[in-house]
């Protein structure tokens, strides 16, 4: 068993999830490393295609492996919303430690057919890469929208789709649709519980259960949504605004200063205790 699917397993048994953080600069890397180490866990890194597009993918993932030889943290690298079976690939080829294929735009048929291919793909190339897929419709973008998002019904996975998705693709992790949007909207952000709870029951035990959109969802439907199953949960937009803020105060407080290093360290430390936090909201802490 490969050491991503030994933590999804231990997370799900004792009843925590991992925490998946995405960053788009070295230095967000090294906040969550940090956060990390302070609170004792094990941690996913995740670049969405824009993400890794900036950060260079053979570049994340020297950089998330140098962090883990050096510290010995079970840290590790998603490629995150990776949106077609080629961007897929080439994050494998690039050595990411876990692939997130996400066809959910296309035909149900035409999901099953390219995560399938991802999956065997996967494979024989990488025995230890962990694959994750998704069904249903998950709204908005990782930032602060100013407008109301609305989940209908019919966007959510049912628990039957989930299960027959699961048998045909041979994936890791699945991410339902199960409330969630991404980002932040003017709406307050629900999920299911009793949804997850009903996904849980139809997929096998070995199958972890990932939750998008993780920024802005109450602490109690966070917990709650644990406890039904739920063992990797994605930051994305709380870690960006916590960036951006903190980038705009460093400089308004320091219009003289012009080293990037310490215009920058109150957003690595800004990063670093939001992903503390919501580490200690995982359970995630001392794990390691
Ligand atoms: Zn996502």
């Amino acid at each position: 068993m490969s050491y991503i699917q030994e933590l999804h397993e231990r997370a799900s048994r004792e009843g925590w999830a991992l925490g998946h953080f995405n960053v788009s600069s070295a230095e967000q890397i090294r906040s969550v490393v940090q956060a990390a180490l302070n609170v004792k866990c094990p941690v996913l890194v995740g670049t969405s295609e824009g993400e890794r597009k900036y950060l260079g993918l053979r570049q994340a993932v020297a950089l998330v492996r140098s962090f883990r030889e050096e510290t010995g943290l079970p840290i590790f690298l998603n490629a995150d919303h990776s949106k077609s079976v080629e961007a897929a690939k080439a994050a494998t080829d690039a050595g990411y430690d876990s692939i997130h294929i996400d066809l959910s735009h296309l035909s149900y048929e035409e999901n099953v057919k390219g995560t399938k291919e991802v999956v065997q793909y996967v494979r024989v190339r990488n025995l230890e890469a962990h694959v994750e897929a998704e069904i249903g419709l998950l709204k908005g973008e990782s930032k602060i929208q100013r407008e109301v998002i609305e989940v209908r019904p019919e966007d959510m996975t049912t628990s039957a789709q989930a299960a027959d998705f699961v048998k045909k693709t041979g994936i890791n992790r699945l991410a339902p649709a199960v409330g969630n949007i991404h980002g932040l909207a003017e709406n307050e952000k629900i999920i299911y519980p009793d949804l997850i709870r009903k996904i849980r029951g139809m997929i096998p035990q070995h199958v972890g259960i990932t939750l998008h959109g993780g920024s802005g969802i109450s602490d109690a439907l966070i917990t709650a949504a644990i406890k039904e199953g739920v063992n990797n949960i994605h930051i994305n937009t709380e870690i960006r605004v916590a960036a951006a803020d903190a980038i705009r105060s460093s400089l308004a407080e320091h219009p003289e200063e012009t080293t990037p290093y310490k215009l920058l360290e109150p957003m690595i430390r800004a990063v670093q205790l939001k992903v503390e936090e919501k580490l200690k909201l995982f359970g995630a802490v001392n794990k390691i």
